[in-house]
């Protein structure tokens, strides 16, 4: 079976590569290589915070964390497993995702302001490393790329269209409930730091790679335009060495801001002959395999 899938961001590429393990001839159709995508911006921790629907989103991140546990194990795909620590201002419960990520435990001697944290050792992908590992393994599974922007999702000589093209879908299906959520990150030179930390209340996160540490965040709804903001480059360092005074020192190599493609809920459906797979705003990493599974599920079975 033909299938054209239209988007080459993490969604895109995971749902090809999915769709040609299992037999079909897949085009994948993107209007900007891998490098350009809001999907390398990604801070890369599987962590699907605010996602819904809540129970399909649990089942898609359980299904990815199963996937990069297993990439783990592989070299140069930019995945490990790395402990860490979501700090929380407010007492709430364990989020309903906890299983899904499993060997979560809370600890409440953490100190002011926080009032406990959630200790766990999910995947964190290194999306520098790995969506250019994850584009070269679509292509030898046999997805063909090409380069230039669709103006619609029709089928023409596929059998089926897969529509992962993220903030695109808001004019490809059109889409209104799709709008960018702007976010920006700061990369310095990784100390050597062995955990990562998140305050899941001010949105302050530091997740080293290893070589680089990305600092955030932000979260900007509505808003627009990829030119990071030095102001917020220096907010962004101020509360990252709050959270983590190891990165202090730490050499600032770049800033960079990427466009989550925001919707109410994640969009996984199929129409016809079209496959929707969009809108997975702050957690298009963590949910990528399971969306990946579910799209080949629905386009093959
Ligand atoms: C600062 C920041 C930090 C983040 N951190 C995390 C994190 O730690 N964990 C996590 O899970 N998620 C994180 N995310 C979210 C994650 O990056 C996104 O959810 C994810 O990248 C969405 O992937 P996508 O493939 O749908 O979209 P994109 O990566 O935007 O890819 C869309 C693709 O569609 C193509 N396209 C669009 N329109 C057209 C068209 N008309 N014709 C052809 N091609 C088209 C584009 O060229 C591109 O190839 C973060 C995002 C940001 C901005």
């Amino acid at each position: 079976m033909r299938i054209t899938v239209v988007g080459g961001g993490i969604i895109g590429l995971s749902c090809a590569l999915r769709l040609a393990e299992r037999g079909a001839q897949v085009t994948v159709r993107a209007a900007a290589p891998p490098q350009d995508t809001t999907s390398m911006v990604a801070g890369g921790l599987v962590y699907p915070r605010h996602c819904e629907p809540v129970d399909r989103a649990a089942g898609w991140t359980a299904a990815s964390v199963a996937e990069f546990r297993r990439l783990a194990t592989e070299p140069g795909t930019g995945v490990r497993s790395v402990p860490g620590r979501l700090l929380r201002r407010e007492q709430r419960s364990v989020p309903g995702w906890a299983d899904a990520v499993g060997g979560m435990t809370r600890r409440t001697d953490v100190g002011e302001p926080w009032v406990d944290a959630l200790e766990f050792s999910p995947p964190l992908i290194d999306t520098a490393a790995y969506l250019p590992w994850l584009a070269a393994r679509a292509e030898a599974g046999g997805v063909c790329t090409e380069y230039g922007p669709v103006a619609g999702l029709a089928a023409d000589d596929a059998a089926l269209v897969v529509n992962a093209a993220g903030l695109g879908a808001r004019e490809l299906v059109p889409d209104e409930s799709v709008y960018p959520a702007r976010g920006q990150v700061v990369h310095v030179a990784d100390p050597g730091l062995a955990e990562w930390v998140v305050d899941e209340d001010d949105f302050s996160y530091v997740l080293p790679h290893g070589e680089y540490v990305v600092c955030g965040g932000t979260e900007e709804p509505g808003l627009g335009g990829t030119e990071p903001d030095p102001r917020v480059t220096e907010d962004i360092l101020r509360r990252c060495a709050a959270l983590v005074p190891e990165i202090a020192e730490a050499p600032v190599l770049r800033a960079k801001v990427g466009l989550r493609p925001a919707r109410p809920e994640v969009r996984l459906d199929r129409v016809g002959d079209v496959i929707h797979c969009y809108g997975h705003g702050g957690a298009g990493v963590t949910l990528s395999w399971g969306c990946a599974e579910e799209v080949a599920e629905l386009a093959l079975s």
